[in-house]
């Protein structure tokens, strides 16, 4: 099952929420900074050991603080100009979180609206990308049973709903 919600994702009490990094997994703003300082300093020792994570590759870690198990670390693509992978990025950013989330017998993920913030990808794009990405690999996995969208702001929402209603 798909939720589209507006919120926090810092407050979801799922199995594992999906933090949309950046490759040095070291901390930024946005989403990454709310998980950092909701979790407490421990997560940020924890990516340390990591070492870093390619753009739409995925690496998991506890929660820590966080009222859920695990972290997985994605870094989207940044937005250029469409003709650097950004589709295939994104995608994969999705697909390997969703498989990493599923070895580690995660039934409930939520993911962020990931590269729409600093990373400006196109909202309406980047909302087809994830839905149709979480669509096609809820079909198939047997472990994640819901996954849940948190857009952090109204936009955000409007877009998601959109890009559900076109894919459903
Ligand atoms: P990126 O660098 O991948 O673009 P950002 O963190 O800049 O990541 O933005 C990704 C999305 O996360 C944006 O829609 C932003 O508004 C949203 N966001 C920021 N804080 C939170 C939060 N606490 N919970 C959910 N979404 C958030």
């Amino acid at each position: 099952m798909i939720q589209i919600i507006q919120g926090d994702i810092t407050q979801m009490q799922v199995d594992a929420i999906v933090n949309a990094a950046n490759t040095t997994l070291l901390g930024g703003g946005g989403v990454d900074g709310a998980i950092h300082r909701a979790a407490g300093p421990e997560l940020l020792a924890a990516c340390r050991q990591l070492h870093g994570c390619a753009t739409g590759e995925a690496k998991i870690t506890a929660g820590f603080r966080l009222p859920a198990k695990f972290v997985i670390h994605t870094p989207g693509p940044i937005w250029r100009d469409g003709t650097q992978s950004e589709a295939q990025l994104l995608q994969r950013s999705y697909a390997n979180s969703l498989a990493l989330a599923a070895a580690h017998d995660c039934q409930t993920v939520a993911f962020p609206s990931i590269s729409t913030g600093v990373y400006r990808y196109p909202l309406a794009q980047a909302a087809k990308i994830a839905l149709t990405t979480i669509r096609d690999f809820l079909a198939t996995n047997t472990v994640v049973k819901t996954v849940t969208l948190v857009c952090f702001d109204p936009t955000t929402l409007a877009a998601y709903q959109q890009a559900y209603r076109a894919i459903v």
